[in-house]
């Protein structure tokens, strides 16, 4: 079956296609990127193997941004497929699917109509995904598509776990709570490191850090999240490249009084300016703080503490969340890149059994890795995520269901 997987974001989509024989067997055809939709010029990025072709064109909206990726997709110089017809369903990421979507869903007008409702919880990003589905509708008609959540996973936390100590009627009036996000992640490396650690993923502990430039930790107990570190938005947890995390909430009205700070500013200085990009003043992105500090940079040195320590904290407190652990996992552009994140992280861990080899971890980026030593009661391991492969294979699965 023949899935293109589409992410869109309020000005840009990424995009790949998959050939998927089963949940295990698929070839990557073609992957890609369109960016600065809505803007005067717009750019397109297409791979295909290791062939790469740029275009920069209007992309006025979302429509067009689709139309433009599935021309190249049967292009004949660019392409891969010889129709569109070849392209057996599509499959959406979608941000936020609220207490409604416990597992992802064939699209319909109730799906639609669902996504739209939760807009209101995520208006940068829902909005988007509602438009990338009426795209393809519009330009693929007939053809299934599918939407997967980002809150899905999550969906298995129990009441204790998502439900603020604040007045219990803004549960229920305006669904304030805590969803997290990164589920496809999350679900995605935690199968993929009970396979790697030999271990059944229905009888394990098993803490998940995805660690990008958002970032997120959860607790994955025989399969299912019990907890997870973001909530009512992505903003919660620990620090990430420009995003807060975790802070006393009465900081905000503080600051905000001082500043002489509107919804905005504040939304701009938590969202945009706090994180590494705020401690550091240097960057958000992980590589330069790594080398700001390597260079003696005080505060880049102290960002990258502060990651660590965060990270520990949540680490330490799942620990005792699920009544121990049995597996670690590092995953993310940071999680699966930075050694010395994920040395500072386990250090100081050996009292839950955790012994990373170092030699190991220093060599790991980006595949797949057992980082603990043999006789490590935890095993610590590296996972490369891949989001897109979840939602590939929820759509081809749910499809396949159809014909049953
Ligand atoms: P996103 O959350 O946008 O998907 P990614 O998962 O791609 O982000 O992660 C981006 C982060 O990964 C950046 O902070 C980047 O610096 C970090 N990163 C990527 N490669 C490395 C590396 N070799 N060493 C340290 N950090 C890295």
């Amino acid at each position: 079956m023949i899935v293109l997987v589409l992410n869109c974001g309020s000005s840009s989509l990424k995009y790949q296609v998959l050939d998927m024989k089963s949940d295990n067997d698929f070839t990557l055809m073609a992957k890609g990127l369109v960016e600065r939709i809505g803007e005067k010029v717009g750019a397109l990025t297409h791979k295909v193997g290791d062939g790469k072709y740029s275009v920069e064109m209007p992309i006025p909206d979302h429509t067009v941004g689709i139309k433009a990726v599935l021309d190249l997709l049967v292009s004949k110089e660019h392409g891969v497929l010889k129709s569109l017809s070849d392209i057996d369903a599509v499959g959406h990421r979608v941000a936020h699917g609220g207490e409604y979507f416990k597992g992802s869903a064939l699209v319909d007008d109730t799906t639609e109509a669902e996504i739209e409702k939760l807009c209101v919880l995520a208006p940068l990003h829902n909005p988007a995904n509602l438009l990338g589905v009426r795209a393809v509708k519009e330009l693929m008609p007939g053809t299934p598509q599918v939407t997967v959540f980002d809150t899905a996973f999550h969906q298995t936390m129990p009441d204790y776990a998502y439900i603020y100590p604040l007045p219990y009627e803004y549960y229920e009036k305006y669904s304030v709570r805590r969803y997290g996000f990164h589920g496809s992640s999350h679900k995605f490396v935690s199968k993929r490191a009970a396979e790697f650690a030999g271990l059944e993923l229905e009888n394990s502990k098993i803490i998940t850090c995805h660690l990008g430039n958002g970032s997120s930790i959860t607790a994955v107990k025989d399969g299912k999240c019990i907890d997870t570190s973001m909530g009512f938005t992505p903003q919660e947890g620990v620090p990430m490249g420009t995003r807060s995390g975790a802070i006393d909430p009465t900081i905000i009205p503080f600051i905000a009084g001082k500043e002489g700070f509107g919804p905005a500013d504040v939304e701009k200085m938590l969202n945009k300016k706090s994180g590494l990009l705020g401690i550091s003043g240097v960057s958000s992105d992980c590589r330069d703080i790594e080398e700001a500090a390597a260079n003696g940079n005080v505060r880049a040195s102290l960002a990258q503490n502060i990651l660590a320590y965060s990270i520990k904290k949540i680490v330490g407190s799942y620990a005792a969340a699920l009544g121990g652990v049995d597996c670690i996992v590092f995953t993310g552009g940071i999680g699966e890149n930075s050694a010395p994140t994920r040395r500072d992280v386990c250090d100081g861990l050996e009292f839950l059994g955790v012994k990373i080899n170092q030699e190991v971890n220093d060599a790991t980026h980006g595949k797949d890795t057992m980082i603990s030593t043999p006789d490590s009661k935890v095993k610590v391991c590296v996972i490369a995520t891949n989001e897109e492969l979840v939602i590939a294979r929820d759509t081809m699965n749910i499809v396949n269901n159809l014909k049953k």
